[in-house]
């Protein structure tokens, strides 16, 4: 048994990349080092700037990374950059194995006229602005608006069509910016139309999910009951579903069946319905929208257009159709997929290289989905080690070098005082915590206590 420990770095510092710290840590043979490194001074990747605000039970995951960054061998490195502060190559030199665990980063497109009009925007910055990520506290979002058109079908385009519709007092429990806050509560949206290019047993969302619009104290939830009337192949996939399809189908029917309570604000559910522009004199002022039928295709049930358009006035589009990988320079990426090419996690073409997490299988599951998923690439990654196939070029701290190059960086201890000072923010306001949302004010505090 080989008893120098491996060193590793894990790139990322979200679910894939806590679970993969947590699986490296836990093994003996080789006992392995992990340095989390993470672009953002703070950790947790989407359960942080993710997950909807509203969900702290879901939030509570972070306890368990906690767990995992307080084990020995554990270091984290916020705000660095790999592919600016350091190189792929950097890591190599330095490290035995790199695991990158980056998520999806980016939105996919729709590929539509007007699709980057003032007034719509990606899901992704919707969602990242709400919970409070720097990047993006400078988007102005105008909620002025009478209608918000959320385009998918996925639990991304609910969460933002649900948050877009929460009461003063729906909101005043999470840790939602102020500034979102006040936004959504003053916002003059009274509908907020949800769009599905397939119909309502091929979507993606799922059933808590689904049920949670029909709760909601400030708006009524719409659903037309002829957009549950059935094809041919959607009613015999009902039939062979028992799980998420037959639900979301049967929560669906109650909402078509409910008489409005005159709610202030709305939410509809339509379904095979795409966007085929988005329509405005300088911002957007309306989509148009094509009547989709489902044929099948290659054993998949597809939308096919039918020519009937329709045009619905709104004054905010949210482009809620799937994240997408972005490429880290040095590093195999395919265009297509958003993805680093690789074989149940070991990159394809790179040396010492690994991946977990939305960036090797795409964006899709749920957290615990990326427990599996990192487990099974650290194992190849031990395997690996164990065959003797796993040596840094020369071995180095990454403090040192970042020292050396006069990058400044947030250790765990500097993320705990970033988490202590929002949580004494929010305790007097019964709030999870108020967020530091500017980079000055996360390396400000989260370097204080550093070097
Ligand atoms: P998603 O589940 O993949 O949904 C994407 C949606 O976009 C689908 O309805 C898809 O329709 C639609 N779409 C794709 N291209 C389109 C186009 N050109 N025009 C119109 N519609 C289009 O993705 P997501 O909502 O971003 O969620 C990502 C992952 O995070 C999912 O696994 C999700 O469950 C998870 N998540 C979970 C929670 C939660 O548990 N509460 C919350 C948020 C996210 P088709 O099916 O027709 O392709």
């Amino acid at each position: 048994m080989s008893l120098s420990p491996l060193r590793v770095a894990v790139v990322g510092s979200g679910p894939a990349g806590f679970y993969a710290a947590d699986a490296l840590l836990k093994s003996e043979d080789p006992p392995v080092e992990v340095d989390v490194i993470d672009r953002l001074p703070t950790p947790w990747g989407l359960v942080r700037l993710g997950v909807a605000p509203d969900h702290e039970n879901i939030k509570a995951v972070s306890r368990a990374f906690e767990k995992i960054a307080a084990r020995p061998g554990f270091r984290f490195f916020g705000n660095v950059e790999v592919g600016e502060t350091v190189s792929h190559e950097d890591l190599l030199r330095l490290y035995d194995a790199v695991v990158y665990t980056v998520g999806a980063q980016t939105d996919r497109r729709l590929g539509i006229p007007g699709e980057d009009l003032p007034g719509s925007w990606a899901a992704t910055e919707f969602v990242a602005w709400y919970n409070g990520h720097p990047d993006f506290q400078q988007h102005g979002f105008d909620l002025t608006h009478e209608r918000a058109v959320v385009i998918g079908n996925g639990n991304v385009a609910i969460d933002c069509a649900r948050m877009l519709a929460l009461t003063a007092e729906e909101l005043a429990s999470t840790d939602t910016t102020p500034e979102a806050i006040e936004a959504i509560v003053g916002a003059g949206v009274r509908e907020i139309v949800m769009l599905g290019r397939r119909g309502p047993v091929q979507a993606a969302f799922t059933p808590p999910e689904l049920k949670e619009l029909g709760e909601l104290a400030g708006a009524d939830v719409a659903v037309d009951s002829a957009a549950l009337e059935l094809d041919p192949a959607s009613a015999h996939a009902l039939d062979e579903d028992r799980e998420r399809a037959r639900r979301n189908y049967e929560l669906l029917e109650e909402y078509a069946g409910r008489a409005p309570e005159g709610k202030p604000r709305r939410i509809v559910l339509r379904f095979l319905t795409s966007p085929v522009a988005i329509l405005g004199d300088g911002k957007v002022e309306a989509v148009e929208v094509v009547q989709n039928e489902l044929v099948e295709e290659g054993g998949r049930i597809v939308a096919r257009p039918t020519g009937e358009t329709e045009t619905i006035p709104a004054g905010i589009v949210l482009r809620s159709v799937g994240y997408k990988g972005v490429p880290l320079p040095g590093v195999p990426f395919d265009e297509r997929s958003g993805t680093i090419p690789n074989d149940r996690g070991r990159v394809e073409g790179a040396e010492r290289t690994y991946v977990a997490g939305w960036i090797k299988r795409g964006p899709s599951g749920v957290i615990g989905t990326n427990k599996k998923d990192a487990t099974e690439t650290v194992e190849l990654l031990l395997e690996d080690a164990r065959a003797g196939g796993l040596q840094a070029s020369e071995r180095g701290d990454l403090a040192a070098l970042l020292e050396e190059r006069g990058a400044p960086f947030v250790e765990y201890a500097g993320w705990q005082a970033i988490d202590a000072a929002e949580r004494s923010a929010g305790e007097p306001l019964g709030r999870p915590r108020v967020k530091l949302t500017s980079w000055e004010g996360l390396l400000e505090t989260g370097r204080r206590i550093t070097r």
